[in-house]
């Protein structure tokens, strides 16, 4: 059997949407990114939503939006792709990691404050795998030290805690549309935030930094434009949006197939021996964008190695930033900098977890991983 680590779910009707967009005249930033922007933004709940190219784009963006830049210091995790860290040095900022909890692998609240500097600006939380991190605490941190919050929700749309949804305490929240995300457009990212006027400001980075799209170029009587700041090429553009319109349609039946399979893998897998899974946070909504095991009696790399030998996709979500050469190599970060986060990057493997993923496949998979870890 072969199991892909990832399917998209990419239908016909979102097809024949994309062939609509290449049968039309307009191919960049228009009508399309606009309804797919109106559509996100309805389901956050968020006044504006701005469509880009990358989750990295968009953090990016924020941080210059927000004027955070060279001699700032940015929290966040090292338990992310990084994506996140880089777009802080992007920004010619320092990231500053703190620790991860143990339970989660979401950012250690408790551990924030100490991390705190004078030249502290933001903090960058990831909402890990899914799971939203304790935003409320982290607001009153950065409340109390007046510090900007840019959420990473490459992993979480879906997500709801505390009563609190991706970025609604925030100043704005980053999305990826990339190839394995809940929902894509192959490469796409955008930026939501309760901010009109950054809003206006994003949608003018997104794009040199001009204050007339190219649809308000074309469509309208001829405008000049002008640039007033230096912006970046960023825009997302309606082969994309085409994309995602459809699937934004269909984000919470995609999210009931997932919260399905999830809760079959943690039936199935709870008495094997050898493997621990991380926790849910109790009364919360996870998007249950990655699901993971954490290999605890054998090596995860033969147990990842011979899992695929099965012809099982398998993944490993992520060893920590820190410990990657060029982060090493610039700041001298080594082993038992963040033990927790060590740890989870040692023993985590993540396994399929897609709507289109078969009960069967599921049975599968976790057969295979009993034989494995049995042997
Ligand atoms: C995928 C991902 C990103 C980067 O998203 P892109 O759209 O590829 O730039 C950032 N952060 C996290 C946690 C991710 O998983």
């Amino acid at each position: 059997m072969k199991v892909e680590f990832y399917r998209h779910n990419i239908n016909k009707s979102d097809i024949q949407r994309v062939k609509d967009v290449l049968n039309s005249i307009f191919l960049t930033t228009g009508d399309v990114v606009q309804s797919f922007e109106d559509k996100l933004a309805m389901y956050l709940g968020s006044k504006s939503v701005i469509g880009v190219t990358s989750c990295t784009a968009a953090l990016h963006l924020c941080l210059l939006a927000w004027e955070i830049g060279k001699g700032d210091e940015v929290i966040t995790t090292p338990m992310s792709f990084c994506a996140t860290s880089n777009s802080i040095l992007h920004a010619g900022a320092t990231p500053v990691f703190v620790d991860v909890e143990a339970e989660t692998g979401n950012i250690n609240s408790e551990l924030i404050e100490d991390a705190i500097t004078e030249r502290t600006k933001a903090i960058i939380p990831v909402h890990l795998y899914g799971q939203l991190c304790d935003m409320r605490r982290i607001h009153e941190i950065a409340k109390k030290h007046k510090l900007v919050v840019i959420e990473d929700a490459a992993h979480t749309i879906e997500a709801e805690r505390d009563g609190v949804t991706p970025g609604s305490l925030s100043e704005c929240v980053c999305f990826s549309f990339y190839a394995t995300k809940n929902i894509t457009s192959g490469e796409g990212g955008a930026i939501a935030t309760n901010d009109t006027e950054k809003a206006d400001l994003l949608r003018m980075l997104r794009l040199h930094g001009i204050d007339k799209s190219a649809i308000d170029r074309y469509s309208k009587r001829y405008q000049h434009w002008d640039m007033s700041v230096l912006g970046w090429k960023y825009n997302m553009d309606n082969i994309q949006a085409s994309l995602l319109v459809g699937q934004m349609e269909r984000i919470d039946t995609y999210w009931e197939r997932r919260n399905y399979i999830w809760s079959l893998y943690e039936q199935k897998l709870r008495d094997i021996k050898g493997v621990e899974i991380l926790k849910t946070v109790a009364d919360s909504k996870h998007a249950r964008h990655l699901f993971t095991i954490q290999v605890t009696d054998k090596k995860r790399d033969s147990v990842l190695i011979a899992v695929q030998g099965k012809g099982v996709g398998v993944a490993v979500n992520y060893r920590p930033i820190h410990l990657l050469q060029y982060y090493r190599d610039r700041y001298g970060f080594k082993e038992e900098d963040f033990p927790v986060a060590e740890k989870i990057g040692a023993r985590t493997i993540s396994l399929p977890l897609y709507p289109g993923l078969k009960d069967t496949e599921v049975d599968y998979i976790v057969t295979s991983l009993q034989d494995i870890l049995k042997s």
